[in-house]
């Protein structure tokens, strides 16, 4: 078993698409053991994304992830990491496959809809970031 962190990000919850997007994961086979609707501060968004502060598109990633609430939740299932990263398609929903959340659902490279970990480590770090032991239920 497996847990990945997933963020419903800014233009999917001001499109009101978040059950959509919770339908397709768990049509896919992951378990949501922990959600909450939040707004994050641009201190919190930028700790968020550290690794990507020299990114030129930074700034404007920080801008738009405080823009609106977001939704975010602890899923899992077997290789939970790696099968969220299938359900979402690539960052770019020009090129995501058919059938994926971005593909779906993403307007843009920036506005794509939802977040997953990129490891089993940092999927523990960013899990931690957000919730406390006692809010994931299995
Ligand atoms: P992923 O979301 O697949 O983990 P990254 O960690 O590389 O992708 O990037 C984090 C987020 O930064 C992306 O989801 C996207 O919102 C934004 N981003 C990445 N690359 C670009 C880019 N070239 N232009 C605009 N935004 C970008
Ligand atoms: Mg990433």
């Amino acid at each position: 078993m497996e847990r990945t962190l997933s963020i419903i990000k800014p233009d999917a919850v001001n499109r009101q698409i978040t059950g959509k997007i919770n339908a397709m994961i768990e049509d896919a086979g992951l378990k949501i053991v922990a959600q909450k609707l939040i707004r994050l501060t641009s201190a919190q968004a930028e700790e968020f994304y550290a690794e990507h502060k020299d990114k030129p598109f930074f700034s404007g990633l920080v801008e738009f992830m405080c823009s609106a609430p977001v939704v975010v939740q602890v899923l899992q299932g077997e290789n939970a990491v790696a099968r969220y990263h299938k359900i979402m398609g690539a960052i770019n929903p020009d090129v995501a496959e058919e059938g994926t959340i971005r593909k779906t659902y993403a307007l843009s490279i920036n506005c794509n809809s939802v977040h997953g970990s990129d490891s089993v480590e940092s999927a523990a770090k960013e899990i931690n970031f957000f919730f406390s032991k006692l809010d994931i239920c299995e």
